[in-house]
């Protein structure tokens, strides 16, 4: 298993970070991993005063690093919106990781997880959060034992931390980032680890914070966002758990040179997911902007006797896209000229073997038997899709005014979202379901 980065012209080196075999518990060190130079050495120099909180966002905008979860937020500005937001200010950790195709996440804690748990802390001082949660979804049992070992860890070290820099700990100023005082409150934030219960849409962000207060994973209507109104009503900064994984290799090789590594224009790195008819399915760490194309040479080429027709770009949610797509850079925004998106960059190869209409079929099934239920448009529509999916030939109008109108009514990005695959089969695979 390698761990290197690498710039999709060397393809023939591409590495693969993941086997399909090397996905189960039995990845997992036993004990934890031993302690590493540069473990925490960023937060370090934070409490040492090397750097400031404002240099900190300074990189962070530099870097250009976005959510990568999803929505693809540009990180630093959701930042500065909670570090103003008046205290006590909270911090989520999204490790709900539920899109279809996605594996990522469960990559980044099986094998690396303490720069994202640096990241998070990063973000604690810099923002000023006191309390923060780490939400797992329920099926990551193995990362979750491996989280606790490292959580009792990083609780000692904080008391260490506190012994040898007091004056990083004490009374906060509540003007975040640049209002002075100490970063962390004494002893440091609280932490707690929560376990999902298996619910797609707790991947949505307020829906995740109603389940953390103990009620029904329902998304919220919104305003007010989660960086004004958050967990128990409190600002909140809510990060998926690989935007957090690169914030010390960003602060340490600057925030300048993490961009540089995008091609095409975009901006760093992303981790993909990349699943169905490759040779070798796996988790790719390569240049934001990557195609399709680098990606399957990645994943070793097309499985034996397959012949690319489709993609899914972004799981369950970014559409399905046709194989004369697969030089497009793969990142966010890129793709909505196409109808479609990234998302959490979970990447589903389709070959000639497979049927867009199929696939999708199988999308609004999932999207039916997720959706919570709360708005109409996403309840009654996605088992009125569904229904009519299966018809031999499709209705067009009817499917896409249903389409029409779950994406312009439905409350949260699941019901949005969902007629996604509606809308690419009847503009790229028309003759799948039409005479
Ligand atoms: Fe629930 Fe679907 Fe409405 Fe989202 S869009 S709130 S999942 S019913």
């Amino acid at each position: 298993v390698g761990q290197r980065q690498v710039a999709p012209a060397d393809a023939a080196q591409l590495v693969a970070l993941v086997r399909a075999g090397d996905t189960g518990p039995r990845a997992l060190p036993a004990t934890g991993a031993p302690a590493r130079a540069e473990d925490y050495a960023q937060f370090e120099r934070l409490l040492r005063g090397e750097l400031r909180p404002i240099d900190v966002l300074r990189e962070l905008e530099a870097s250009g690093l976005r959510g990568l979860g999803g929505a693809g937020f540009p990180a630093w500005r959701k930042w500065v919106t909670v570090a103003g937001q008046p205290t006590p200010r909270h911090g989520v950790v999204n490790i709900d990781e539920g899109e279809v195709g996605t594996f990522k996440d469960w990559h980044v804690l099986a094998h690396d997880p303490r720069p994202a748990l640096e990241g998070m802390l990063i973000a604690a001082a810099v923002v000023g959060l006191d309390h923060l949660w780490l939400y797992v979804r329920d099926e990551y049992h193995d990362v979750r034992a491996l989280l606790a070992q490292e959580l009792d860890a990083l609780r000692a070290r904080l008391a260490d931390w506190q012994r040898r820099y007091p004056a990083a700990f004490g009374p906060r100023s509540a003007g975040g980032a640049e209002g002075g005082g100490a970063l962390l409150p004494p002893g440091g934030p609280t932490i707690e680890l929560r376990r999902g219960a298996g619910a797609y849409v707790c991947g949505e962000e307020s829906a995740l914070i109603e389940s953390l207060e103990g009620k029904r994973g329902l998304p919220r209507l919104r305003p007010p966002i989660t960086a004004v109104r958050g967990v128990y009503g409190r600002p909140t900064l809510a990060h998926n758990v690989e935007t957090l994984w690169w914030l010390p290799t960003l602060l340490r090789d600057g925030g300048a040179a993490w961009a540089a590594g995008g091609v095409r224009g975009r901006s760093g790195w992303r981790r993909y997911s990349v699943s169905g008819r490759v040779r070798r399915p796996g988790v790719y760490r390569l240049p934001a902007g990557s195609t399709l194309n680098e990606l399957i040479a990645a994943a070793g080429g097309m499985a034996d006797g397959h012949r690319l027709y489709a993609f899914l770009p972004g799981g369950a949610s970014g559409g399905i896209l046709p194989a004369a797509l697969a030089d497009v850079p793969l990142d966010f925004d890129t793709l909505a000229d196409y109808g479609a998106f990234i998302g959490s960059m979970a990447v589903v190869v389709l070959s000639e073997a497979d049927r867009a209409r199929d696939a999708a079929l199988s999308l609004l099934r999932f999207f039916a038997h997720e959706s919570c239920g709360q708005c109409t448009p996403c309840r009654a529509g996605t088992t009125q899709a569904v229904a009519l999916a299966q018809a031999p030939m499709w209705d067009r109008e009817r499917l896409s005014d249903l389409s029409h109108v779950m994406r312009e009514a439905s409350i949260c990005g699941l019901g949005q979202a969902a007629p996604n695959p509606i809308d690419s089969v009847l503009r790229y695979f028309p003759h799948e379901v039409a005479p």
